[in-house]
């Protein structure tokens, strides 16, 4: 028997289950590049469409697991020492969690993890846990690789068009009762004929390019490995050798690389310098690509005109963090990726890790970031450890 304990996000504050808006949601069975969504043996126990990104949700794993014998302990209460999480640690077998609401796997608590063999993350991006520590403990970890990609691009999509046309501004005038259309207008432009560039076009980078193509924008990327040449003729976009240049002629930038000690604060004073007066940056990959102090100050310089995206460090934010009141700033909580349509998908293949895991089956090479004391699968090609 295993204890899997699973650190999720609090339930909504108007109590668990919500009402649902819709009673269905399409059924995606395969990803861009082929890859099959998740497939797990047996029924889910959930219905997808349900919130099951929430503590009540419980990813919809407890009739699976209990059905199994294992024990399951579901908590959001994560940080600090006297914490649900921190005294269920020692014996935890499995420890699943989601980047919205990271459990943050530090070398200290992996230490203090003896029995610890799996880490889960439910969703992508793995940098929540120290995969150094990981490795050099054995400690698998996996994630729902490509679950949630589409939805995070429709997400950047909606925030580069929110920012530019100024649409954020504008609705609160409308909210409270205004007309200002000039207000409203001051700052705002048409996306058509910009320049605009990511820096990372992996799986969410490219939908975001794919997507943003028919706005007649003009495209630019940045990435360690180049895209087929048929892909930069079909999407007319432009590769370039460094962030530098990329920014140096873009309007609107995207960051959408993984996070690793070497790609922290990139985005800096020195970058911002770089850029036109008045671009836009959009981040839902990773806080810490910026220096967060640093985006202020070119926000209140004029540097960049908008700042929008979903990620923050540490997370949940605290109340004063500065990215919630600084000028032109489209935050969101870290949303993009546990809309309704991607918990479907990243619960189920966080149950299909879980067969794998305790069927003694390899788990699929597309889901691993650490295995054997090293990087492995997806893992060895989307992080460094230095
Ligand atoms: P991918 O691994 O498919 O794409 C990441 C891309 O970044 C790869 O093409 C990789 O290059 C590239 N890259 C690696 N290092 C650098 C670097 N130093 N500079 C520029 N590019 C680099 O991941 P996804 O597209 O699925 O996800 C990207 C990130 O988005 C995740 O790591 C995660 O942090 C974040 N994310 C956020 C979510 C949200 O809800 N906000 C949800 C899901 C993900 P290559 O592989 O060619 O070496």
């Amino acid at each position: 028997m295993a204890k899997v304990v699973c650190v999720l996000y609090p339930d909504p504050v108007a109590g668990y289950p919500p009402d649902y808006a819709r009673d269905t949601i399409p059924t995606i069975s395969r990803y861009p590049n082929g890859q099959t969504a998740p497939t797990p043996d047996g029924p889910l126990g959930f219905k997808p469409g349900e919130l099951v990104g929430c503590v009540s949700g419980e990813l919809g794993l407890r009739p699976y697991l209990e059905r199994n014998g294992h024990e399951l302990l579901v908590t959001s209460d994560k940080d600090g020492e006297s914490s649900a999480f921190e005294r269920h640690l020692p014996d935890a077998d499995v420890v699943i969690s989601q980047p919205f609401w990271p459990v943050y796997l530090t070398a200290e608590r992996i230490a203090r993890a003896k029995k610890l063999a799996l880490v889960v993350t439910a969703g992508i991006g793995s940098d929540h846990v120290d995969l150094k520590a990981a490795a050099g403990h054995g400690i698998t970890v996996a994630e729902v690789t490509y679950s949630n990609s589409i939805s995070v691009a429709e997400h950047v999509v909606m925030m580069v068009l929110s920012l530019v046309r100024n649409y954020l501004p504008s609705h609160r005038y409308a909210v409270e009762g205004g007309w200002n259309i000039a207000d409203c207008v001051a700052r705002s432009y048409d996306v058509e004929g910009m320049h605009f560039g990511t820096v990372g076009a992996g799986r969410i980078g490219l939908a975001v390019l794919r997507r943003l193509a028919p706005f007649d924008l003009h495209l630019h990327y940045y990435d360690p490995h180049r895209l087929i040449p048929e892909l930069e003729t079909e999407l007319k976009v432009t590769y370039h050798d460094s962030p530098e240049s990329l920014v140096s002629v873009c309007d609107v930038v995207n960051l959408q690389m993984p996070l690793y000690p070497s790609t922290e604060h990139v985005f800096n004073d020195d970058m911002f310098a770089r850029m036109k007066r008045g671009s836009y940056l959009v981040n839902t990959a990773r806080a810490k690509l910026c220096d967060r102090d640093a985006v202020v100050r070119a926000l209140e310089s004029g540097r960049l005109a908008g700042y929008a995206g979903d990620v923050w460090f540490p997370q949940p934010a605290p109340a004063d963090h500065p990215w919630r009141r600084m000028p032109f700033n489209g935050m969101t909580p870290h949303i993009a990726g546990t809309t309704l349509s991607a918990q479907a998908r990243y619960a189920a293949g966080t149950l299909e890790i879980l067969q794998a895991f305790f069927a003694g089956q390899p788990i699929r090479p597309e889901y691993l970031i650490v295995e054997g004391g090293k990087l492995a699968g997806t893992g060895a090609r989307s992080y460094k450890l230095t």
